[in-house]
């Protein structure tokens, strides 16, 4: 009888591999990803350690298409400073989850490059890049563990505290105090609810226990209520500081104070600029914040 666990056993699951799997599960979800088959370069190397805060990213030139018929992105180019703050944005099938991914590296571009700190993504170790690139995405996934795996498994050799730094810097600190077991209540579906903000806020806590150089920043379609939305903003505020963040944004209320806003269109680059300049300009970009206002 026990040879019928024997096929389990060969899986050779392990605990950590599984939540591995997961978190790259969630990505690829939210991202509506296949998989990518992307291996490290003989001669990948580490990202060089940066004496700033934040990184270096550019796009240059990049094409990517997912077959002969889809858009995807066309010449797209854009250069985001350390840490400075770029919004992505334009309609549905504009591009925006493709520069994401080639952000994370998830794909290549078939012409061009993708670089941080000047360095082609595709001669970049990917564990180098994991380190220093970190995603919150639109929807967070919670599996049946403790609040303290939920948000540790993002760096498994993660310290307790911390562990509890990322979950109090992403402002999850009194509600991990006001619950009955703290950092080892239950969460999922045999355990605690999590309201659609403070899974929000695992997300950002995740992300922050990487410490990214780079952090993206997938916003969810649609809106929290009022008030979670505008504390979720100034926790976003504070946690863009020092980094280099790429926002794909869906609510331009949101990304008023970005340094630059890049304006895609059927996978092109159509305008570029501050807020104020792309209003000024009257154009795309204007259209969209009209759209969106007189919504609201
Ligand atoms: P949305 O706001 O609706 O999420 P988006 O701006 O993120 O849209 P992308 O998902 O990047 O847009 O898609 C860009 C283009 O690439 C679209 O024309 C889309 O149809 C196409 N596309 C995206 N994923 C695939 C895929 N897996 N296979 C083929 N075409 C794809």
């Amino acid at each position: 009888l026990t040879g019928i666990y024997q096929p389990l056993n060969m899986l050779g699951f392990n605990y950590r591999e599984i939540r591995q799997a997961f978190i790259d599960m969630e990505q690829m979800v939210s991202l509506a990803a296949l998989k990518p088959d992307i291996v490290d370069a003989p001669d990948a190397q580490d990202l060089p350690p940066s004496e700033v805060h934040g990184a270096d990213v550019a796009f240059e030139g990049v094409t990517f298409q997912h077959d002969a018929r889809s858009t995807g992105l066309r010449e797209v180019s854009f250069h985001a400073p350390p840490g400075t703050t770029t919004a992505i944005v334009g309609p549905s099938g504009a591009g925006k989850t493709t520069a994401v991914r080639l952000a994370l590296r998830l794909i290549d571009p078939q012409e061009g490059r993708v670089t941080i700190d000047g360095m082609d993504l595709r001669q970049v170790k990917q564990a180098s890049l994991r380190r220093s690139v970190a995603l919150v995405p639109q929807d967070v996934a919670l599996f049946n563990d403790t609040v303290y795996a939920n948000i540790g498994f993002a760096r498994p050799d993660a310290t307790p505290e911390e562990v509890r730094k990322a979950a109090e810097d992403a402002e999850l600190g009194a509600f991990i105090d006001g619950l009955p077991n703290g950092m080892s209540t239950m969460v999922g579906e045999r355990g605690l609810k999590l309201s659609g903000g403070e899974r929000q806020r695992v997300g950002i806590a995740r992300a922050l226990l990487a410490n990214p150089r780079v952090l993206i920043l997938d916003e969810a379609t649609s809106a929290l209520d009022g008030r979670t939305e505008e504390a979720i903003q100034a926790t976003l505020r504070k946690v863009r500081a020092g980094r280099t963040t790429l926002v794909v944004a869906h609510r331009l209320s949101t990304i008023v104070d970005a340094d630059q806003i890049v304006v895609l269109r059927r996978g092109r680059v159509v305008e570029r600029g501050t807020h104020a300049e792309l209003l000024e300009k009257a154009g795309e970009y204007a259209a969209l914040w009209r759209r969106q206002t007189r919504e609201h």
